[in-house]
């Protein structure tokens, strides 16, 4: 099946399985093609398109699958490192394409964990097709709504903000409140029931190409096989904050770029043998390495599947660490390479103009003071030698 509302000039997708290394490999050869490519799509409305179709055509789309529905399993713990390494790479070329493969990737991840064996088979078919998928869970005051009708349907009430991807991904996966309270998660066949876009609402410093406009659901039908998982089960712990690697893993690659970019320009001028520039230069990659190293240590230290609910606390608060760290990482970055280019290296079509940008509103993330405190609290509460405080996952 292929989409006609989305994709219409699409290329078939690769329906050959890749191994999760080959898929950080075709990550890291999409990297350059990206960065060329990411000026095109970077205005109001825009969305990288073509970058979405080389990824299908590299696999990366169904990369996150079973290996028993045709991916490579990056959504398995056991690899957890590629997937972390796939998500860098893209970062590095494009955080927007970054940010909207990371919502892909989770759900599918959320349908594979709370899903039945009939939907993972019936969306792994899709992401196959070519089907785009993203999570939209932000909302303002008029969130979603998700009402009863007598014979079994439901009917869509409200509003998500930050869809990003909106109008382009025909099955968004998405929250929305039950009578009861209860929050509960759907995924919507956009390409049949088509929300109203507001795209008023997405006039960013940076990720433009995102198209995280407000989406309105209102009088939208879905079925109850529409339906994912439990009522709660979205912020369902350790996968809740625990997936905060996944966006710090793209922010790294954002970081990665810009050291890259800083590099050129200074190599560009013949401004190599000064000391401070050395210096700075040598801070930003000490820098972008310790944040690699911090997602090593996470893949190193992350449980099986089975042990995984059991540290959920220890899970938590080592991604708390970990996108915290990135975050600071990040803003350094960002401020070293501003002092070692200079006003004129922030001008366009100079792609650190646009990297600064978008590096700088993608590290705005849910809440950082409360990540930052849990890993204080998760702290206090234990009395083992701090050498030991990580050995549990
Ligand atoms: C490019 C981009 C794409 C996005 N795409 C999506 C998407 O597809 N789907 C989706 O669901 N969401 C998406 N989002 C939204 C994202 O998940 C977060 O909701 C958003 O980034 C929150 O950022 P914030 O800085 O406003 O967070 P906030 O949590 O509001 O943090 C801002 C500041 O307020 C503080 N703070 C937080 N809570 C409180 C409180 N109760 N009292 C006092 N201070 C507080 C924080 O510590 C911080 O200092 C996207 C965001 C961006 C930037």
């Amino acid at each position: 099946m292929r989409i006609a509302i989305a994709w219409p000039d699409a290329p078939a997708p690769d329906t050959n399985p890749l191994l999760p290394a080959a898929a950080v490999a075709a990550a890291a050869q999409l990297t350059p093609r990206l960065l060329a490519q990411a000026p095109e799509s970077d205005h109001e409305g825009g969305f990288p398109r073509q970058e979405f179709d080389w990824l299908r055509a590299a696999g990366l789309l169904t990369g996150p699958l079973p290996p028993g529905l045709g991916g490579a399993g990056l959504n398995q713990p056991a690899q957890l490192a590629e997937q972390l390494q796939v998500l860098r790479h893209i970062g590095a070329g494009n955080l927007a394409v970054g940010r909207v493969y990371e919502g892909h990737l989770n759900a599918l991840q959320l349908i594979e964990r709370f899903g039945t064996q009939g939907q993972l088979r019936r969306y792994a078919a899709d992401a196959q097709a070519g089907h785009l998928f993203g999570v939209w869970n932000t909302e303002a005051q008029d969130g979603v709504q998700l009402m009863p009708l007598p014979d079994g349907r439901f009917r869509l009430r409200g509003a998500k903000t930050f869809g990003s991807g909106a109008g382009q991904l025909t099955r968004p996966l998405l929250t929305g409140k039950l009578p009861d309270g209860g929050w509960q998660m759907l995924v919507l066949p956009a390409d049949e029931q088509v929300p109203r876009l507001d795209p008023s609402f997405w006039q960013p410093l940076g990720m433009r190409a995102t198209a995280s406009f407000r989406v309105d659901l209102t009088g939208l039908e879905i079925g109850s096989e529409d339906l994912v998982g439990q009522p709660g089960d979205y912020y369902r712990q350790p996968w809740f904050s625990g997936g905060a690697v996944r966006f710090a893993a793209v922010q790294l690659g954002g970081a990665e770029a810009v050291l890259d970019a800083t590099r050129r320009f200074l190599q560009g001028l013949g401004r190599t043998d000064d000391p401070y520039q050395r210096q700075r230069l040598g801070e930003m990659a000490l820098l972008v390495e310790s944040g690699q190293l911090w997602l090593a240590g996470t893949a190193a230290r992350y449980p099986g599947t089975d042990e995984e609910e059991a540290q959920a606390e220890s899970i938590v608060a080592y991604a708390n660490m970990v996108r915290t760290a990135i975050e600071e990482i990040g803003l350094r970055v960002l401020q070293l390479a501003e002092r070692s280019v200079g006003a004129r290296g922030l001008l366009r079509p100079h792609p650190l103009e646009r990297l600064h940008r978008d590096l700088t509103h993608y590290l705005r993330q849910p809440a950082p003071d409360a990540a930052l405190a849990d890993i204080g609290r998760f702290a206090l509460a234990r009395t083992e030698p701090a050498a030991q405080l990580w050995r549990a996952i």
